[in-house]
């Protein structure tokens, strides 16, 4: 074990996975234990002065991944359908204030309507956001959900169907984030990984656990190792793919959140070596 290199330049937590923490805590924490990926969700940046936040990256030598998240944009209700875009449009304004080079899409459902329906909305969504990406030169990733959330968080939950939309919209502005706990039961997943990467639309890869059981639908997620997941075969195939981003750990997690985040942040660290 003394031989041990531990690597951690490809390692990137996400704000959430040590959600007792505001940014400061966050920045100042990641890269005091040599952490240097960070992706941003947007509640550690409601009421903050985004210059201040990014001087903070900066000075820290933090590399931002990704601003979590955009997206929901499918409602039977055509106003908030356009809150939505303007949330999204919102997202870009935050997104390059801290420099941020990806969006990532949790991209919505309403439980009113088909999921076909769902997804042609989603897919006008994203078309309607093409200029800002452009302009702003910040991609978006569809991340697709497990079928649990099929209902009202996203009618995207298989990589195949995050593929076609990605191809069909066709934009280089537009990707795939690959995120093991949505994904890992499905049995064309490498294939679909080894076409995502072969159009290029691999932009994001995010790991966790599936505990079994699974107590919560949302914040029962597992630290690498915990759970049934195969996280180093399927980081296998997103290397094999050419993927050369980060690897994002996010977990969302009750059980976690209650323990001391500095003993937890050393818990991600060695599972982060040993378990993906
Ligand atoms: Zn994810």
């Amino acid at each position: 074990m003394a031989s041990e290199i531990n690597d951690f330049s490809k390692l990137c937590v996400h704000t959430l996975t040590t959600k007792p923490w505001g940014i400061e805590d966050c920045v100042k924490n990641y890269s005091k234990a040599g952490i240097h990926g960070i992706t941003i969700w947007r509640n550690v940046l409601e009421n903050k002065n985004l210059a201040e936040v990014k001087s903070l990256l900066d000075d820290y030598g933090m590399t931002i991944v990704s601003l979590c998240r955009g997206g929901f944009f499918p409602s039977v209700d055509v106003a908030k359908r356009v809150l939505a875009i303007e949330d999204n449009l919102q997202a870009f304004e935050q997104a390059a204030a801290v420099g941020a080079p990806l969006i990532v899409l949790v991209c919505g459902a309403d439980g009113g309507q088909s999921l076909e329906k769902s997804r042609e909305q989603i897919a006008e969504g994203i078309v309607r956001l093409l200029p800002a990406a452009r302009s702003a030169g910040i991609k978006l990733a569809i991340e697709p959900l497990h079928p649990m959330y099929a209902g009202d968080r996203s009618a995207i939950n298989t990589m195949k169907q995050a593929n076609d939309m990605a191809e069909m919209i066709n934009s280089p502005w537009v990707g795939v984030a690959v995120d093991v706990y949505h994904l890992w039961w499905d049995d064309t997943l490498s294939a679909e990984i080894k076409r995502c990467a072969s159009k290029d639309h691999l932009f994001a890869f995010h790991v966790c656990d599936w505990n079994v059981p699974t107590t919560d639908f949302l914040n029962d997620r597992g630290l690498m190792g915990d759970g049934c997941i195969n996280i180093p075969e399927i980081r296998g195939w997103i290397e094999d793919a050419g993927f050369k981003g980060f690897n994002e750990v996010e977990i969302f997690s009750g059980k976690y959140w209650a323990t001391d985040q500095t003993a937890y942040l050393e818990k991600i660290k060695k599972a982060y070596i040993t378990k993906t």
